[in-house]
């Protein structure tokens, strides 16, 4: 037994598992493979079987920017446990939090603030972890994440090794960096400046009540859809032509926020995957703009 026959009979690495509740839409089905990283042993187990028995490699956050396939995820989907969910001061004594891929971005803002620590209340609003928001360079509110890394610590799936990366190493763009599948954020160094504690707080409500206002909450969405095009609004151009509430299956673009499509219960992946196209096609069509998609669909679709 080789690659990850070996894991998989140690327990380590389990099969066919649902990856619809690992993501805020709550669709997809299975991935053949699935480990949550417990230590760094099995990141170096999993490059091991990877090089022996190469496999499709999909590492999950918090799902918040993703939309898997119906059919599932046809190689190895990788989650960062609880041991990955640290976060303390420091390097730096002054003004440097370190946080692991695992954490959750509300809390990273709201438990910097509360050591003083200014620079990265943007992330209240955002239900993603560090390591998606590396990945996908996440922002809002006038800040984005390639504005406040210091470092990251990598480890490439295909080396088998891992590196530190500053943040010139990672050609950020608007909601892109140059990771690819195979590297896998580990920690992160945010850089930080010292705030008044309470001032932190009260600009934490602020952000969280415009996101109310604003955006549909308790519903299954991913966040916007698309990417703001240079000089514009997605959801301003496709709530000019009207489609607030159009709907392909039990997919539905937000009444609230045009560039927030919502799943019902009843949805299936492939009608959120519809939904978006439909969508680009008529605003391609009717104002010559090609909105570029910012969630990620991951698995086959039709
Ligand atoms: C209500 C709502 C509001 C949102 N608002 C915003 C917003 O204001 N700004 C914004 O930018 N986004 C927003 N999003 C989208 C989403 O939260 C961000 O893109 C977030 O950074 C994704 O993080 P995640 O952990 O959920 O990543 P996932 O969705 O799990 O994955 C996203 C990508 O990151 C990769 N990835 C995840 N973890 C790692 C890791 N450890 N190492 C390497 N790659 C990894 C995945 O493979 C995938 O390619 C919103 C989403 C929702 C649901």
């Amino acid at each position: 037994m080789s690659g990850f026959g070996e894991l998989v009979a140690a327990g380590r690495v389990a099969e066919s598992v649902r990856l619809g509740a690992l993501t805020t839409y709550k669709l997809g089905g299975p991935a053949r493979y699935f480990i949550e990283i417990a230590a760094e042993q099995d990141l170096i187990d999993v490059a091991a079987a990877l090089a022996e028995d190469p496999q499709p490699v999909l590492v999950i956050g918090r799902g918040s920017n993703l939309v898997i396939a119906d059919a599932g995820w046809p190689g190895l989907a990788i989650r960062f446990g609880n041991a990955f969910a640290g976060l303390g001061l420091g390097p730096a004594p002054d003004h440097d939090i370190t946080a692991g891929a695992a954490v959750p971005l509300p809390r990273l803002a709201r438990e910097s603030v509360n050591r003083g620590r200014g620079g990265l209340e943007f992330y209240v609003g955002i239900p993603g972890s560090v390591g998606g928001a590396i990945r996908t360079n996440a922002g809002g509110h006038g800040s984005e994440t390639a504005d406040c890394v210091r470092s990251v610590r990598v480890f490439d799936l295909a080396s088998g090794r891992f590196r530190d990366l500053a943040p010139g190493d990672l050609s950020f763009q608007y909601r892109s960096s140059s990771l690819t599948s195979t590297d896998l954020v580990v920690t992160a160094v945010f850089q930080t400046h010292p705030i008044e504690v309470g001032a932190g707080q009260q600009h934490l409500r602020e952000i969280t009540r415009w996101r109310r206002v604003h955006q549909p909450g308790g519903t299954l969405n991913a966040g916007s859809v698309f990417r703001n095009p240079p000089g514009d609004a997605a959801g301003r151009l496709i709530d000019e032509l009207g489609l607030k509430g159009f709907s392909v299956g039990g997919a539905a673009v937000s009444t609230k926020h045009a560039n927030f499509f919502e799943a019902a219960p009843s949805a299936t992946a492939q009608d959120v995957h519809d939904l978006v196209a439909a969508v680009r096609a008529q605003v391609l069509a009717k104002t010559g703009v090609d909105l570029v998609p910012e969630v990620q669909f991951a698995g086959p679709f039709t």
